[in-house]
């Protein structure tokens, strides 16, 4: 069980929101550093552990740069990624640079930065070598395909895109070794939003047992392996979060009984994990100003998918709660929408909630908060529509709210149009 909670009352709220309208995320600086301490107090078992926040996730520098504070690295995998990570101060194998189909000028520019490399083909040994030149340390994605099995595996890495087999990956790292490259590093990636931890624990025999046979095979022996993202959060107060503790303790158990009798202890580890490094400390506040009574009861919220594709997305539940009403019962239900002209535009469907006073009853509207939206929530926005993204607020560890990037306007929506040259057109 997960208790689901919001950092801010109601009054707190209206105030935020006299200088800052509705919808935009907030984020908790607060939950995020203890969360990272966390996470750095269990992996210190690991001398030289790092963790390289997926960028994707939560893609704003003012976050990368409290991230950086605590330790903590980039995972990107767009030449804009590498850039926030450059804003934010992270610098050289700091980043890790997991992309797939790159164009050449992104491989350039990653290399340029002294980011690792992490590539996803065999093919991209010699792709990279004739684009940048290959860098002395090298990391090679690994897909397990009918391999892993897993319970609730996202995508089956048999059917996924990324990565090279089993056979590539032997063939890969001595081909690298052929052309000179002095270190290396295996990388995986195979699951997404994924709260068992003995998968995750599995995960790491998995690349530990590779890493013993790349050795045996080719006498390559790696330095780094990155365990890969996907590691779930609570979205649901059934939901239990993942223990570092008992994740950090299984995988050391693991890497006792793998690592070191093949001698390849010390072996850093890596991770480049993102939704739990964010998604539980960001919310989405918005109002609500509609009501509508046809077949079923609606709320009409002041956002749209576009602040939060996951519903829409995946079906994917987000917890809801209503400031100043957390007390009163949930005895009604409705499917709580956004204003996008596409029907899957839904928060939440058949939700029970209390009841919701709304701006057509007078006043501003009840504030309604969409919970764990810290990561591949904005992040994931689009502007189909004409809808313009929400702005992102942080709450400082000192109670104060600072505006990390302001809410869309029409210029930003038109800025790529040349609309000079339309008036003679
Ligand atoms: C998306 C992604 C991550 C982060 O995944 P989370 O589920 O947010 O932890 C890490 N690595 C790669 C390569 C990814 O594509």
């Amino acid at each position: 069980m997960s208790e689901k909670t919001f950092p801010l009352g109601r009054a707190e709220l209206e105030k935020i929101a006299e200088r800052y309208p509705t919808p935009f995320h907030i984020y908790d600086e607060k939950g995020i550093v203890e969360n990272v301490r966390r996470i750095k107090a269990a992996f210190s078992i690991f001398p030289g552990y790092k963790e390289h926040f997926a960028v994707k996730a939560l893609p704003n520098p003012y976050i990368l740069k409290i991230l950086a504070a605590e330790g903590f690295g980039a995972d990107c995998s767009s030449y804009a990624e590498l850039l926030l990570a450059e804003m934010a101060g992270m610098k050289g194998e700091d980043v890790m640079f997991t992309s797939n189909e790159t164009p050449a000028d992104e491989y350039r520019a990653a290399k340029k930065m002294g980011a690792v490399i992490n590539l996803d083909d065999i093919s991209h040994i010699e792709f990279f070598e004739k684009s940048a030149g290959l860098p002395e340390l090298v990391s090679l994605r690994y897909n397990p395909g009918p391999l892993k099995e897993g319970n609730v595996i996202i995508g089956k890495p048999e059917e996924a895109k990324y990565g090279l087999t089993r056979e590539q990956i032997i063939r890969g790292f001595g081909l690298l070794r052929e052309k000179g490259v002095r270190r290396f590093a295996l990388h995986t990636m195979v699951a997404s939003n994924e709260l068992s931890v003995s998968y995750h624990i599995e995960t790491a025999r998995m690349l530990f047992e590779l890493a013993a046979e790349i050795q045996n095979k080719t006498g390559v022996r790696l330095e780094l392996v990155n365990l890969g993202g996907g590691v779930g959060i609570p979205y649901r107060p059934t939901d239990a979060a993942v223990d570092y503790g008992v994740l950090a303790a299984g995988i050391q158990k693991v890497y006792d009984a793998i690592i070191k009798p093949a001698g390849l202890d010390p072996l850093g580890i890596r991770t480049e994990w993102g939704r739990v490094i964010t998604g539980p400390y960001g919310w989405l506040v918005t109002r609500a100003i509609h009501k509508k009574e046809i077949y079923r009861n609606y709320i009409g919220l002041d956002s749209c998918m576009a602040d939060l594709m996951r519903p829409a997305l995946y079906g994917a539940y987000h917890h809801i709660t209503v400031p100043g009403k957390e007390n009163e019962a949930a005895d009604e239900t409705y499917d709580v929408v956004g204003s996008l002209c596409e029907n899957n535009d839904k928060f939440a469907v058949q939700r029970w909630l209390p009841k919701i006073r709304t701006a057509a009853d007078g006043g501003p509207g009840d504030f309604v908060v969409i919970h764990d939206t810290g990561a591949h929530g904005r992040a994931m926005g689009f502007n189909y529509n004409g809808k313009l993204r929400c702005g992102e607020l942080l709450l400082r560890q000192d109670g104060s709210v600072a505006q990390i990037r302001r809410p869309e306007t029409t210029e930003d929506y038109f800025a790529t149009l040349d609309l000079a040259g339309l008036k003679d057109f």
